[in-house]
């Protein structure tokens, strides 16, 4: 970096420094001294800004102070997460040895220090710096030859995944995979045509140099990393796929500092096995995050009962990618219903699942050396439950009949006869490892009595010096008639210690050839003998002698887990798909969701279904949801392919069209769908657009954008893709708008002949059923009732009769005197028929209210009113035209 000052001259340590940050320009680098970490130069004054602590300065460099300031060690974690959440990153260069080690090369020298991890969002593998529900992966962008991939992984668990696809797939894979960090080379990076791409990754784009992903330099990366001869064990990985994984593979060099993570295989996933949801239609129909970024308000939010953080993040990877290959999606349902007509057995799984802690994450950690003796406590009880498990679903008889085979397979890997070494591993646990667990092994006390002789014996020693301490303070007090105690600090071990006053006699003779001082305090004088301090010797090595046996106890328990992680992530994930499958019969038990008919038809059709979030949400204030039915054919045999919906503001439109946006997701990522029935062809591609009408806050310019996202459905959706547009053409002057919105019917219809569903409040597309050959009208119900306008929220046949714009305005709380102003100027304009020139020999508005009789013209706010386009209105809009309406007043 430039602003670093020139290294030389620095002091040993300060060279130190200078050397760790050569290596990590571009990172912040905690600097391990004693209980902290230190930051200097450049990196102590955006740290200080960033975290809001102290900046101080510390000795001299080149003339100056050195800026510098610090964190406590024990609470490093939570600085590290807030300066990786401000876009930092941290390179932790940590002292390799006690300093009594460098002290005996001489007095001169300094302790080694070097940096052991450089930490990135996507690197992240703290309990503390993760969402325990959801995914944090790394990824990675190549392009070779024609294609391009993503690869990811997720480190904290050792998942890995790739996908060779068509640049076009990027942004769409990156979108569903939401990593926190992608990593792009160089030349990519600079690719106009792919930045749009790599903004919906979110999370942080890493540039790399482009060489790192050159064919050879990758495969070779690659080797190293999974430790093989060879990469056809990985089936046929296209350059891309190698190229993307050689860049993981280098960041994972550099950042974990040659720390190798235990990774599994590449899985293997296609453009052609997976739904295509591009991001804009993943964030409007809210599948994993609700638009306000909560998990909250999502589909996912509304389905998810699992019970484990590892049955969450499979959830969560599913719903995101729903599957295309009916027989895939089948062997997910199956498990479901399983469990349906199971119920005691899926309470008694839940209730054991409820024991399983994260073995995953645990197991990474430990691969990486960041874990502790709690890592192993999560391995052996984690394994303990999945014992228990197994042994629930019958063992030792096999099961009458078989499970599915998405159960039969978790069961496999839980299976403690089939999978020896688990057992062995647990037993081991269960017998050596202690009930309190510290998190680091360095503080011992982990390993149970009665595993190793020799720890045992250096506990006893250690111990028993303690009861040999009280016992000879007693004798020295007696001895000498001095009230004293024997005490211990880091410093002098133990001593005795006396009051000023009462040592007294210590110092003189004949006692002070017994007793020499150590040193003088205050109100205390300190003293050591002969005897105690051969105690404080025996006592300090029993202990360092115990401790090292633990650590060393540690490693061999450490090494064994890494032995056999393939073996422990199976069973992780095992757990996790019976968690997912037994928490989604949960749920459709819950709210009443059958198993959906998913095959190779064209067909979609719901019968009573509902919307899973807005279901929820309408029964909490106490309200039914209506359910409704919804008919498309693509081949247009059934029913139309098309359907134009029509209905007043607030009557259900845009949740009637994502309902069964999320029932199409919800099918194919292998879910119960909350319908009476559901059958479903499979859906290619999934879109969806909603007006920008309906985003007051955003403004007029987004209707560039929702014409830019529209221009994307026409050319991409294809006979098997299913398109939602909602209000398309609103933001824009009323026969501009008509224009557009009829144009992309008719292109949809003729051109994309995919199944969709169109919300619109130009009445006038109604006349599209008649001229074109697949397509229907549908309109959501209201009706008036003593002049009070009730919605129905049923979805039947027909356009809408009109659109009530009026009433929605009197709803919304609208005064009574502009409601009944507007239903006159709604009268006369329904009787001239598109006549709005013809508005001026209406009476005046003030002339028949008594609320501004001294009036003569029309004022401010009645101009301001007659201009309102009532029916072109969302509820919202309503609302803010009234408050600026009020402030006219
Ligand atoms: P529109 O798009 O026609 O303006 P929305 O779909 O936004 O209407 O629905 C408005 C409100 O009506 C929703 O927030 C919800 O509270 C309620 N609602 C919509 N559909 C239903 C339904 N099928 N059953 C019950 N309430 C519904």
């Amino acid at each position: 970096s430039p602003t670093m000052p020139d290294p030389t001259g620095a002091t040993p340590v300060m060279a130190q420094f200078f050397e760790a940050k050569s290596r990590q320009p571009d990172a912040l680098v905690f600097f391990r001294m004693g209980d902290f970490y230190e930051l200097f130069f450049e990196d102590a004054e955006k740290a200080a800004a960033a975290l809001g602590i102290t900046l101080t300065a510390r000795g001299n460099h080149g003339g100056a102070p050195i800026p510098m300031c610090g964190v406590p060690v024990h609470a490093a974690e939570a600085y590290l997460a807030k300066l990786i959440r401000s876009g930092f990153k941290v390179a932790v260069c940590e002292q390799m040895e006690d300093p009594a080690e460098a002290k005996k090369r001489g007095s001169k020298s300094v302790v080694r220090r070097d940096v052991v991890r450089v930490v990135t969002p996507g690197t992240l593998t703290e309990d503390g710096l993760l969402d325990a529900r959801g995914a944090n992966r790394l990824a990675a962008v190549a392009v070779r030859g024609g294609g391009a991939a993503v690869a990811t992984v997720e480190l904290s668990t050792g998942e890995v995944e790739c996908m060779a696809l068509g640049r076009d797939g990027l942004a769409s894979a990156l979108a569903a995979l939401g990593p926190s960090e992608t990593l792009v080379p160089d030349r990519l990076f600079a690719d106009e045509g792919l930045s749009g791409a790599f903004k919906s990754a979110g999370g942080l784009i890493q540039p790399m140099p482009s060489a790192l992903s050159e064919p050879s330099a990758s495969e070779a990366r690659l080797k190293r990393l999974y430790g093989v001869e060879t990469l056809d064990g990985f089936g046929e990985l296209t350059g891309a796929e190698v190229s993307a994984l050689g860049l993981i593979a280098a960041h994972l060099e550099t950042t974990q500092a040659g720390r190798l993570p235990a990774l599994t295989a590449p899985r293997r996933a296609g453009e052609a096995d997976v739904m295509a949801i591009d991001p804009a239609t993943r964030a409007s129909l809210e599948i994993e995050k609700s638009t306000s970024g909560s998990r909250d308000g999502s589909l996912l939010g509304a389905i998810d009962r699992t019970i484990t953080a590892p049955g969450a993040r499979l959830l969560a990877s599913r719903l995101g990618r729903p599957l295309l290959d009916p027989a895939a999606i089948d062997a997910r349902l199956d498990a479901i219903e399983w469990f349906c007509e199971r119920r005691p057995l899926r309470a008694r799984l839940r209730d054991q699942l409820r024991g399983m802690g994260d073995m995953a994450r645990a197991l990474s950690r430990l691969a990486l050396g960041r874990g502790g003796p709690r890592d192993l406590g999560c391995l052996r009880d984690g394994l303990a439950s999945g014992e228990a498990i197994f042994g629930l679903f019958g063992a030792p008889e096999p099961l009458e009949p078989p499970p599915p085979a998405e159960i039969a397979l978790a069961l496999a890997a839980l299976h403690p006869v089939a999978n020896p070494e688990l057992a062995e591993f647990r037993r081991m646990l269960a017998q050596g490892l202690g009930e309190e667990l510290p998190a680091l092994a360095r503080d011992g006390g982990f390993v149970a009595a009665g595993v190793r002789a020799e720890l045992d014996q250096a506990r006893a020693l250690r111990d028993d010096s303690r009861k040999v301490i009280l016992q000879l303070e007693a004798r020295l007090a007696a001895e000498s008639g001095v009230s004293l105690k024997i005490r211990h600090n880091a410093v002098l071990g133990y001593f005795v210690e006396a009051t000023a006053k009462a040592a007294e006699p210590l110092m003189s003779a004949p006692l002070n050839t017994t007793f020499i001082h150590r040193q003088t305090l205050a109100n205390q004088v300190r003293f050591t003998t002969v005897e105690l301090a051969e105690l404080d010797a025996r006592i300090a090595q029993a202990a360092e002698r115990a401790l090292a046996m633990e650590v060393a106890t540690f490693e061999a328990w450490r090494e064994s887990a890494i032995r056999i992680a393939a073996a422990i992530q199976a069973a992780a994930e095992g757990a996790a798909r019976l968690d997912v499958a037994a928490g989604l019969a949960e749920w459709a038990d819950d709210v009443g969701a059958v198993r959906p008919v998913v095959d190779r038809s064209m067909v979609f059709e719901a019968e009573a279904a509902r919307h899973p979030v807005v279901e929820a949400a309408v029964k909490r204030a106490g309200d039914p949801f209506t359910p409704n039915d919804c008919r498309l054919d693509g081949s247009g045999a059934a029913a139309a392919r098309l359907s134009i919906v029509t209905g007043p503001n607030m009557a259900g439109k845009s949740t009637f069209l994502r309902q069964n946006a999320l029932l199409a997701v919800l099918a194919q990522a292998g879910c119960y769908v909350p319908a009476k029935a559901l059958r479903i062809g499979v859906v290619d591609r999934l879109f969806s657009r909603v007006g920008a009408g309906d985003d007051l806050a955003r403004g007029r310019s987004t209707f560039m954008a929702e014409m830019v996202e529209t221009a994307a459905i026409l050319t991409q959706a294809t006979p098997r893709s299913l398109v939602i547009l909602d209000e398309i053409g609103r933001g824009t002057a009323t026969y501009d708008g008509l224009a557009i919105a009829w144009a992309c019917a008719e292109a949809l219809h003729e051109t994309n002949r995919c199944r969709g569903l169109f919300a619109t409040h130009y009445h006038e597309l109604a006349v599209l059923e008649e001229r074109l050959a697949f397509v229907s009208n549908l309109s959501l119900k209201a009706k008036e009732w003593n002049g009070d306008l009730i919605f129905l929220h049923e979805a039947g046949p027909g356009p809408a009769d009109r659109s009530y714009g009026v009433q929605v305005a009197k709803l919304a709380g609208v005064p009574p005197a502009v409601v009944v102003r507007a239903r006159e100027v709604l009268d006369r304009l329904e009787r001239e028929a598109g006549a709005p020139a013809h508005l001026d020999d209406l009476p005046l508005f003030a002339a028949n209210t008594p609320a501004a009789p001294e009036h003569s013209g029309p004022s401010e706010v009645e101009a301001a009113l007659g201009g309102l386009d009532l029916d072109g209105m969302s509820p919202r809009e309503a609302m803010a035209a009234l408050y600026r309406l009020r402030e006219m007043l």
